[in-house]
């Protein structure tokens, strides 16, 4: 099935310079990119984009870490879009992550892993109306 998805290179990954490079193995995976900005979260923003964890022991650093700098969130289209962008980042342990997988070649912990993707249909859709706006996103 044609799926959406959203993805966010995260504050590491823009600071690193793996805009280009996130960007360039999504698109080889022969993902399109259909809407792409960037922005920087406020603490409250980042707590509202991850309100799923807000029970977890690590929420308060991850929202510290969210909103440290710019981000680059993306809209990716294609077949089995949401599980294919998670094969192409990798586990969220880079420890843990398989060969080739962008967590495994570039992040430096759990927490600092350069890359976010959506994980099933219904966060997808909260995730990207999150950052885009109708206007922004083309129809399918
Ligand atoms: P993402 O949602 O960012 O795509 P994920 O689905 O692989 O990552 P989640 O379990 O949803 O992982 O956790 C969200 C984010 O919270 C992780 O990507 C990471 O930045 C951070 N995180 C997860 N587990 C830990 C942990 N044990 N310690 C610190 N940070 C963590
Ligand atoms: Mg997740």
């Amino acid at each position: 099935m044609i799926e959406r998805t959203l993805s966010i290179v995260k504050p590491d990954g823009v600071a690193k310079n793996l805009i280009g490079e996130v960007v360039r193995r999504f698109e080889a995976a022969g993902l399109k990119v259909v809407a792409l900005k960037m922005v920087r979260l406020d603490r409250g923003e980042a707590e509202g984009f991850y309100h799923v964890h807000r029970e977890r022991p690590f929420f308060a650093s991850l929202v510290a870490f969210m909103s440290s700098g710019p981000i680059v969130p993306m809209v990716l289209e294609g077949e089995d879009a949401i599980a294919r962008v998670r094969t192409v980042m990798g586990s969220t342990d880079p420890a843990k992550a398989g060969a080739g997988t962008i967590r495994k070649d570039f992040a430096s912990s759990i927490e600092k892993n350069i890359v976010h993707g959506s994980d099933g249909p219904a966060t997808a859709s909260f995730e990207i109306g999150y950052f885009f706006s109708a206007l922004e996103i083309p129809p399918r």
